[in-house]
């Protein structure tokens, strides 16, 4: 097999040590068997957050950290019409319905329910726009309201039968799609979103390890789901630690980021910040 591993930043900022742990995991993952390759995607399809500089920012600290890439970095604005392609067909058979809550109904709703089975990134949703009958969501959709697509994560988790994933540090595991349950598949504001468009890049770029914090566990059982609706491949993954702070705290993505910029700048070398990386035993 052909090892092929990537690194998926969103320029919304600039790379920070828990962004260079990560590019570092992929980047040593490719490089140990010959023929490896190591690739940049720029995730970027979250358009009001993204700053044209920061791509160019991703590139340069990476390089700067000896972590090339060995192929063109590609951007996820490119892929689009994948991504339109892949919900198309989710919508034909059903897998996905659409989702016409304002944030604020979901929230109603949540606050009118005894106890909302929560998950790392909050409540899941009710469920609401699922059980709308078939004329109303008809008609809703007619009025072109904006709507949203969710993934009707039980009804297609039953038409495919049990899924696993295989993690070189977890071994194999039995796929629950339903732990996030209905994810958003597109948004309203900018259409095909995260979880559809890593699983149709990831079989685009014909990645073999998927490599990610492990925070990103969950979304995992979301796409071994995806990937079988979609007939692509299931690639291997290593879900990796988080990179700590001093206080024993993840590393916030927005909390006062130790960015490799900063350090480059204040005199370490990347050896240096390779070391702050290594404390944490994982690479
Ligand atoms: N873009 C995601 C992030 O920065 C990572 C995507 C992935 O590894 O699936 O957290």
């Amino acid at each position: 097999m052909i090892v092929r591993t990537r690194f998926a930043p969103s320029p919304t900022g600039r790379l920070h040590l828990g962004h260079a742990l990560a590019a570092r995991v992929a980047h040593s993952l490719a490089r140990q068997t010959p023929g490896g390759k190591f690739l940049l995607r720029h995730e970027d399809i979250d358009a009001p957050r993204v700053r044209e500089a920061y791509y160019q920012g991703i590139e340069e600290d990476l390089e700067w950290l000896g972590l090339r890439w060995d192929e063109p970095p590609l951007r996820q604005t490119s892929r689009s019409a994948a991504y339109e392609a892949a919900l198309a067909r989710l919508r034909e058979n059903r897998r996905v319905y659409p989702c016409f809550c304002t944030r604020r109904e979901i929230q109603a709703e949540w606050a009118a329910m005894a106890a909302a089975p929560q998950t790392a990134e909050g409540p899941i949703y009710p469920g609401t726009c699922r059980k709308l009958p078939p004329h109303e969501q008809q008609a809703k959709l007619a009025s072109g309201l904006p709507c949203a697509w969710r993934l009707d994560s039980r009804l297609a988790a039953s038409l495919t039968g049990p899924l696993s994933f295989h993690d070189l540090r977890f071994g194999t595991t039995a796929a629950n799609p339903d732990l996030l349950g209905d994810v958003v598949l597109a948004r309203k504001d900018i259409g095909p979103a995260y979880h559809l468009a890593v699983v149709v890049d990831d079989a685009f770029q014909q990645i073999s390890h998927v490599t990610r914090g492990e925070d990103l566990l969950p979304s995992t059982h979301v796409h071994r789901l995806l990937q079988a609706l979609l007939e692509l491949p299931a690639p291997i993954y290593l879900h990796h630690p988080l990179m700590l702070d001093e206080h024993g705290k993840r590393l916030a993505k927005r909390s006062d980021p130790l960015s490799i910029a900063a350090l480059r700048e204040a005199g370490l070398t990347p050896e240096e910040v390779f070391a702050r990386i290594e404390l944490t035993g994982i690479t």
